[in-house]
């Protein structure tokens, strides 16, 4: 069989893609883009003449399949989304389970990445941390997501659209309290910046500026939580052995 390769693209500078990611570009048979136009692009910059197929979303399921087929035919086939890691936050989940149901090696490179990036220069505690993406767009839908997460004791990791930006932390003021927070703005670009403080001001910040770019947002965990002697279970902790007897 083939295999399916997995391959990060840049997040805003194109000196981030790796020799690695270039060569299995270079060397699949296919490879399958969310946006074939911006894919274009980015093999058209760095001399890629793999053919592409259009994976994304809204095709997952057709165009999944006909991937896996080409897969089970002894295809390589490299899949990248519009930036950054495949997967997260991005296509690439569902064909991952569908290429290790068939047995068809999966084989993912490092690179590129908003979530990881962004946490490594928050100041933020980097040793345990909580990967959530986007939140939901409604407003009742968010709070409840947020409340869940309100006494949830580490460092936590959002994306969030620059429309949205000051409405999401006005919801996590009002349902997580004030507490720390690092922004990274534009990573990697010619305006990368970092806006880090409390909540309060940081939305006071959102507030005043007009808000573009992309941002990723790098929450502190609850501080009550931590120094509480609490024996209950947390939907976080793992779940206590069960002795067999
Ligand atoms: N798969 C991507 C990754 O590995 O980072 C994430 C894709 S997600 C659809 C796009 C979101 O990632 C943006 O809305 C933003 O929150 C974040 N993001 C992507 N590029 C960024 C950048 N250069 N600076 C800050 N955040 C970024």
């Amino acid at each position: 069989t083939g295999v399916l390769y997995l391959v990060p693209t840049p997040i805003g500078n194109l000196e981030d893609m790796t020799y690695r990611a270039i060569r299995i570009l270079r060397e699949a048979d296919y490879i399958g883009a969310e946006d074939t136009r911006q894919t274009k692009k980015l093999c058209n910059y760095f001399e890629i003449q793999t053919p592409l197929l259009s994976y994304h979303e809204h095709n997952k399921e057709a165009s999944g399949m006909k991937i896996i087929d080409r897969l089970k035919e002894g295809k390589t086939i490299a899949i990248v989304s519009d930036a950054g890691t495949p997967a997260i936050s991005d296509p690439g989940y569902e064909l991952v389970v569908s290429a290790l149901m068939e047995n068809i090696p999966v084989v993912p490179l490092p690179g590129a990445n908003a979530a990881l990036t962004s946490l490594i220069a928050s100041g933020l505690d980097t040793k345990d941390f909580y990967f959530y993406g986007f939140l939901p767009r409604g407003k009742k839908e968010k709070r409840e997501q947020l409340e869940r997460l309100k006494f949830y004791p580490f460092t936590m990791i959002f994306y969030e659209s620059p429309h949205r930006l000051k409405e999401t932390l006005s919801a996590m003021l009002e349902v997580l309290g004030d507490r720390q927070l690092s922004m990274a703005r534009e990573l990697t670009k010619k305006y990368e910046e970092f806006i880090r403080g409390s909540l309060t001001e940081v939305l006071e910040w959102a507030k005043n500026t007009e808000v573009r770019g992309e941002f990723c947002l790098i929450v502190e965990g609850s501080e009550n939580e931590k120094n509480e002697e609490n024996t209950e279970t947390k939907w976080w902790e793992p779940l206590t052995m069960v002795e067999h007897v």
